[in-house]
């Protein structure tokens, strides 16, 4: 049934599932990013340092080249070349040698033997060698040239320190001899590389000694066989700044990741707020709030999936129920227990149609039911069920309440195969169930339809009388039975169809009383009532209210502001009331009638006879007249109990001060009969049908006219409850 809408358990783990995928998703984006970012830095760090290695080498060459060059400027004289292959050794120094460490600032300088690398001049810091230290130096320069071989430049490390060493081999004019030019790799070496370059810590070291923090190229020891590299500070670039800012990194994007996870979670519980809610929704959709019976929609498309199973020879009953004069217990007990005896008989209705069917509340108090069972089983067991199951008393704050309920019943498919029509005809079975009195049941009958048709037609075009003014009021007099004169009139509302012509009460009041426009049709008659009721001067207008209307707890406002508004005297009004609508009043509706009652308002019980009032109800409300219905005043005369029922009534409404008016008075023997009771005054064809308010006006002032003459001029002023005139 309708809790169906609930939020599953394998919807919760999916969501969870989906949840911690979001999570890592964001997580993962955030180490990518973050690698890209580090991986972009780290490749542009890369870039930088074989540029610098470039540079490095380019400025290397270029100083080689520089000393190439100074080494040729020397030495490319054929003099000099002359003096090499003679051994002038001081010749050789003084062209050579000192002017290469004096002028271009290379501190050493080695001839030596193309082919045996044997020296054959030397020059170190300016100072020529000597034959015996050329001889020393000897392997380490033979060494030198083939470790520089093809590169022409190295470094040269021995006791001098560390050297840039640069071969030049084509000495002009000495093609036997190399020449090798040592340039100090000192501070002034390296100072001005690192300032050219815009390199650091420029230093020369065995190439293990490099670490990985630093930058640099490999260049051979031409004077030994392990390798040396000219080492500076890598660049810190980009990749030195995020090793600087890794931890900022590292908590901006825990932060990121927190916001991001506060997000997902901010949106997961939205999510499943929404889903409750959506759940919420679906579940009141499907239940009646009140009485936590199946709605109307959720009804209905049961009933239309039964309708739709049922099997030949199967039978489904739609049931409506409609309490009886639940607006009474409202009033009386207020909304909130109100709603408490809803609830109780929501209950009780429930147990009664119990597995074979489904029980819904379509709104206010109106009920409905299908059960899955045949005619009989429904006539004989369900329904007589149901009826005592709404009858028992429910209790509500300590008090018994008693409540009835009209049933319309229909079957299906005999009298219907559709939702609509079967729904459409069971409202017609109940109402025809409530126009039967309380706690009736009726069930659908075909003529109901017509009947029906009729009265949906009657109903539109009621609506347009009232608005245009196709009502009328006749008035028909009240008289004073021992002297026949006028003391009242009673409205009474005729219809001007404009297709079937004048139209009497019986045939539209009870259309109007089930829709609800009862209480405009009253208004209105109200109105016009005491609006010509001013023509009519010093006698009481009657006017009929309907027991709905009754019911309406504006109306003591309403019949107020209309006697305020129209100036009409509340002594002359005289509001009649059927005897079953007194008898049902309760709370509210009595309360009305004795505010109008003080206001000077006459309350009139009409039809006496008909319901189930007796006298001693009538001592509960303010009453002041009863007029005993037609129907025994008919019987007067033929019927001796007609006559004692009579002459019962009018005594006991004399013991208790209350006016007794007998209504459909056609003859002078029912009259006799009234005034030998004791009647005070009479209402009937003897005296006058009902008339329009001119003709009306005319009846009393010819009456008026007569009493002139019979009496002398005064004329009769008010009149007191007991239809004397005063
Ligand atoms: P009621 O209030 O008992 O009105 C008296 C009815 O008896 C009137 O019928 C009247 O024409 C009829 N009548 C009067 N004298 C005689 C007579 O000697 N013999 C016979 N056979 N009938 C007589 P009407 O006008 O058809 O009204 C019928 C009922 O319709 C009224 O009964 C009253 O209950 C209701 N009604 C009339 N006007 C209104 C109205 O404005 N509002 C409401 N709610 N009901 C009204
Ligand atoms: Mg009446
Ligand atoms: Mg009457």
């Amino acid at each position: 049934m309708p809790q169906e809408a609930e939020i599953s358990t394998p919807r919760g783990d999916r969501e969870n599932r989906y949840f911690l995928i979001g999570i890592l998703a964001v997580a993962l984006v955030l180490a990518g990013l973050c690698a890209a970012f580090l991986m972009a830095l780290g490749a542009n760090d890369l870039r930088v340092a074989e540029r610098e290695r470039d540079a490095v080498t380019a400025m290397l060459e270029e100083r080689a080249s520089a000393i190439q060059n100074s080494v040729h400027a020397l030495l490319d004289d054929p003099e000099l070349a002359q003096r090499v292959e003679m051994g002038d050794q001081a010749f050789v120094h003084q062209k050579f040698g000192l002017p290469l460490d004096t002028r271009f600032g290379y501190e050493r300088a080695y001839l030596v033997e193309r082919t045996t690398g044997q020296p054959v001049y030397a020059s170190v810091n300016g100072l020529m060698q000597t034959p015996k230290d050329m001889a020393a130096l000897a392997p380490q320069l033979r060494r030198a040239v083939r470790g520089i071989g093809d590169r022409r430049m190295g470094f040269l490390v021995d006791e001098q320190g560390v050297g840039f060493a640069v071969m030049v081999s084509e000495v002009a004019g000495a093609p036997g001899i190399l020449c090798i030019a040592v340039d100090e790799v000192n501070d002034g070496f390296l100072g001005d590389m690192g300032s050219r370059l815009g390199i650091t810590q420029l230093r020369v070291a065995p190439s293990g000694e490099i670490s990985s923090a630093d930058n640099g190229i490999m260049l051979a020891d031409v004077s030994s066989d392990s390798p040396l590299a000219l080492s500076w500070k890598s660049p810190t670039g980009y990749a030195g700044a995020v090793r600087q800012a890794a931890p900022a990194i590292a908590l901006l994007s825990t932060a990121l990741l927190g916001i991001c996870f506060a997000l997902l979670l901010r949106s997961r519980q939205s999510e499943r707020a929404l889903a409750e809610s959506e759940a919420r929704i679906s579940a009141l959709a499907f239940t009646d709030y009140l009485t936590g019976l199946a709605s109307r929609g959720y009804f209905i498309d049961r009933f239309r999936e039964v309708l739709d199973r049922l099997k030949t020879g199967e039978t489904a009953a739609l049931l409506l129920v409609d309490l009886d004069d639940f607006k009474d217990i409202n009033d009386t007990l207020g909304h909130t227990l109100g709603d408490e005896v809803l609830q109780e008989i929501g209950h009780r209705l429930k147990a009664v149609v119990g597995e074979r069917g489904l029980a819904a509340r379509f709104g206010g108090d109106e009920f409905v039911l299908f059960v899955t069972a045949d005619e009989r089983e429904v006539l004989e067991n369900v329904l007589p069920r149901l009826m005592a199951s709404v009858q028992a008393p429910v209790m509500v704050d300590g008090r018994e309440v008693m409540v009835g309920a009209s049933v319309g019943a229909i079957f299906a498919p005999h009298h219907g195969t559709s939702t609509r029509d079967l729904m459409r005809r069971a409202d017609m079975a109940l109402y025809r169930a409530k126009a039967q009195g309380r706690s009736s049941f009726s069930r659908f009958e075909p003529f109901m339809e017509v009947e029906a048709l009729n009265r949906r037609q009657v109903e539109e075009e009621l609506e347009t009388a009232i608005s245009c003014g196709q009502l009328t009021l006749m008035y028909q007099q009240i008289v004073d039975v021992e002297t026949e004169r006028i003391v009242g009139f009673e409205a009474l509302v005729r219809w001007n169809h404009p297709h079937h012509g004048r139209l009497l009460p019986e045939m539209f009041v009870p259309v109007a009383e089930r829709s609800r426009l009862i209480t405009r049709l009253d208004t209105f008659v109200l109105r016009t009532a005491c609006e010509q009721g001013l023509r009519l001067p010093d006698v009481t207008i009657s006017v009929n209210l309907s027991a709905v209307t009754l019911r309406d707890p504006d109306l003591k406002d309403r019949v107020l502001s209309v006697l305020a508004e129209t100036g009409f005297d509340p002594g002359r009004l005289e509001l009649e009331i059927t005897e079953s609508a007194i008898f049902q009043a309760e709370g509210q509706a009595k309360e009305t009638l004795t505010n109008l009652r003080n206001a000077g308002v006459r309350i009139a019980l009409d039809d006496f006879g008909t319901g189930h009032a007796s006298l001693v109800h009538i001592r509960s409300v303010p009453v002041t007249k009863i007029k005993i219905d037609r129907s025994f005043i008919f019987n007067l005369g033929l019927e001796r109990d007609a006559a004692s029922i009579v002459e019962y009534v009018i005594r006991l409404g004399r013991s208790l001060g209350i006016v007794l008016t007998a209504e459909g008075v056609e003859t002078r023997e029912q009259l006799r009969f009234l005034r030998a009771f004791g009647a005070q005054q009479a209402q009937g064809f003897l005296f006058s049908q009902a008339v329009s308010i001119d003709t009306a006006v005319e009846q009393l002032e010819a009456q008026r006219a007569e009493s002139k003459k019979v009496r002398g001029p005064a004329p009769p002023r008010g009149q007191s409850d007991n239809g004397k005139v005063e």
